[in-house]
């Protein structure tokens, strides 16, 4: 019965340290979102299976702590989403990618599009639309250059109001990218109804194409070839092996994105790869 108290004890401490971690990392959030030093974004390559080209590249914010490193959005973004800090990041985001693609530009460089996660409540914001064409036009980038990835919940019980949104985002230039597809309630009654330019197949789906577990494969044939017939760019999210992109080359997909083609890398060194790939 001691010990059981004792255990209870150390549980509670536990509980408590968590919850002050939680708490300090918040309140270090908080301040860092005053200013935005301390974010920066990490681009990944979306490569052509045809040419192997990169074709776009998605934009993954980073957030680089005083004490503890580099810390990856999975930990981050939930607690600005918990404490309303959200759309200070999004704002941030915007802006760090909109200074790179403007340094690009300067260097000379033909940049691809660069595709932007965005959350519920960006999405939802009022004007959200009207402040990244003013955003935009005042940095003097094409809204061609920028795809916005959202998942399919973000529309859930509003689709209505969610359609139109998207299109007069997709009215601006920008472009649409459905992220995580098939992970959701997908309802794809209203699939033909988005105006989205691609589907981002999950990476759940490719993780299993090189095992034995043969189950996700009529998955993928379905989703690529859906897409394909409502002309949507079909990528493969999270290809890691020769295996996968060997498998992938069965179905309708058009673009790759995983370890396997490239790592997400900072700023300069991805367009070291844009001259790269123009000098091919
Ligand atoms: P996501 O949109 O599904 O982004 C892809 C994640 O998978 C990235 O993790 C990327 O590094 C990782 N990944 C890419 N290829 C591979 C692979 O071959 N294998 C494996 N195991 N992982 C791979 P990251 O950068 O940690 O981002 C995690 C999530 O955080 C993203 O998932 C996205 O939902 C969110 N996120 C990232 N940046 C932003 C942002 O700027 N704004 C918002 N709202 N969310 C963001
Ligand atoms: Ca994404
Ligand atoms: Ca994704
Ligand atoms: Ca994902």
């Amino acid at each position: 019965k001691k010990e059981g108290r004792n255990t209870y004890r150390l549980y509670r401490s536990e509980m408590d340290l968590a919850a002050q971690n939680h708490l300090t990392l918040e309140t270090e959030l908080r301040t860092m979102l005053d200013t935005g030093d301390g974010l920066f974004m990490m681009y990944q390559p979306l490569v052509s299976r045809q040419t192997g080209l990169t074709v776009s590249a998605e934009a993954l914010v980073r957030w680089q702590h005083p004490t503890r490193g580099v810390i990856s959005p999975g930990e981050f973004i939930p607690l600005a989403e918990k404490s309303g800090l959200i759309l200070s990041l999004g704002e941030h985001v915007l802006d760090n990618v909109i200074r790179d693609i403007q340094h690009w530009k300067q260097q000379g460089l033909v940049v691809v599009p660069i595709a932007i996660n965005l959350s519920a409540a960006q999405f939802w914001q009022h004007g959200f639309v009207q402040h990244v064409e003013h955003k935009l036009a005042n940095a003097s980038i094409s809204p061609e250059l920028i795809t916005f990835e959202l998942t399919e919940s973000l529309l859930l019980n509003k689709q209505a109001q969610g359609i139109e949104i998207l299109t007069h985002l997709s009215d601006l230039g920008c472009r649409i990218a459905l992220d995580d597809f098939g992970t959701g309630y997908s309802s794809l009654s209203y699939l033909q109804h988005i105006p989205a330019h691609s589907l981002k197949i999950d990476r759940s789906f490719i993780e299993a194409l090189d095992s034995p577990d043969h189950s996700s494969r009529p998955i993928i044939a379905a989703i690529a070839s859906m897409a394909q017939e409502l002309g949507l760019t079909v990528v493969a999210e999270g290809v890691e092996s020769e295996g996968q992109w060997a498998m992938l080359g069965n179905y309708a997909i058009d673009t790759i994105q995983g370890f396997y083609t490239g790592y997400p890398v900072e700023a300069d060194t991805f367009s070291m790869g844009f001259t790269h790939s123009l000098s091919r």
